[in-house]
């Protein structure tokens, strides 16, 4: 089926958990394992460092991490590429006064990401809305050992922007709930449900989803001080993504709050697949955006946007 055969030509992705060690020791510990670096589909004990993500090894899809002492000890992340990008396009400071939020964390590996970004320094708020996966969250933090990240059981929503703790973020990770129709082995079965569904139940269903995407975005656009907001979704449709980000530009927060897509030059330039254009209402910032395709891209199927100042407000002046 087509959802087997893109999953073959996406590589077992291997992000190194840089709170516990470094790239170049976990390369060290493959290669005396046996692994080589070179093409992971060249075979099954071959592996290669990330062309875009420096922290993050390929191997070949057939290789198996469950029982790997390295990922049951956290060492390692088992994380798509695309699903990297978030973390690295907001590129937190690693300073002791950092101030930085993920407002939609669990199951915690962009939160585990964006603390070793940030050197395992300052403070990053995890707020996850739901009991359960508040738990796991924990648990994921813990073996990753994550010691800047102080999670909150909280509905980001319900976050007082100008509260004395989380006032000073800077830097705000968005990647909210929707559709999941990018992901790659989920997604024949779920463009299959989609085909199923009435036209008129799915749109009102991503027209749900889109309306709580943008409320996201415009509460994290009312932080006093933050100066970044990078939103994401593993969704292939645009109207939970291009859509979103074009209405975002034109609410009241982000005119008050000036803020502007953030240049190609500072959202993964390298990256190829870029946003719709045609599904911008308007013009010439499509560039700004980073989609991965299902399958072409030896990625799940992913969408990355980045909101920055455009220029210091009287409210960061507070
Ligand atoms: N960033 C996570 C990761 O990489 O592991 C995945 C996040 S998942 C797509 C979205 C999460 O946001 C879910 O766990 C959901 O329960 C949580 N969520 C949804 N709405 C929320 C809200 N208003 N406040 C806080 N968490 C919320």
């Amino acid at each position: 089926n087509n959802g087997d055969e893109r999953a073959a030509r996406i590589p077992r992705y291997v992000r190194v958990n840089t709170c516990l060690w470094t790239t170049q020791d976990a390369i060290r510990h493959y290669q005396e394992k046996g692994f080589k670096l070179s093409s992971p589909f060249s075979s099954d004990k071959a592996f290669a460092r990330d062309d875009h993500i420096p922290d993050l090894l390929s191997f070949n899809p057939q290789c198996q991490f469950h029982d790997d002492i390295c990922y049951t000890s956290g060492k390692i992340i088992l994380q798509d590429k695309a699903s990297c990008f978030p973390s690295t396009v907001l590129a937190p400071p690693a300073k002791e006064d950092s101030v930085v939020i993920d407002a939609t964390a669990a199951p915690g590996n962009k939160t585990s990401h964006l603390s070793a970004l940030m050197a395992n320094k300052g403070k990053l708020y995890a707020f996850e809305r739901d009991q359960r996966r508040f738990r796991t969250l924990k648990t994921m933090l813990n073996k990753a050992g994550c010691k800047n990240v102080e999670p909150v059981n909280m509905d980001f929503l319900t976050v007082d922007p100008i509260n004395s703790k989380y006032a000073k973020a800077t830097h705000i990770l968005l990647d909210p709930s929707c559709s999941g129709s990018g992901i790659v082995n989920r997604l024949d079965y779920l463009l299959e449900s989609e085909e199923n569904e009435e036209a008129e139940e799915l749109q009102s269903r991503l027209n749900k989803l889109a309306s709580f995407q943008l409320m996201m975005i415009r509460h994290a656009m009312k932080f006093p001080t933050v100066q970044k907001i990078v939103y994401s979704t593993c969704s292939v449709h645009a109207i939970e993504n291009e859509r979103v980000v074009s209405q975002a530009l034109k609410t009241e927060e982000a005119i008050k709050g000036c803020f502007k897509l953030a240049p190609r030059t500072q959202i993964l330039p390298t990256w190829h697949r870029r946003g719709r254009e045609e599904d911008m209402d308007f013009t010439g910032d499509a560039e700004s955006l980073i989609r991965c395709s299902p399958g072409e891209d030896a990625t799940n199927g992913f969408f990355v946007s980045c909101f920055i100042r455009a220029q210091i407000t009287r409210s960061m002046e507070v």
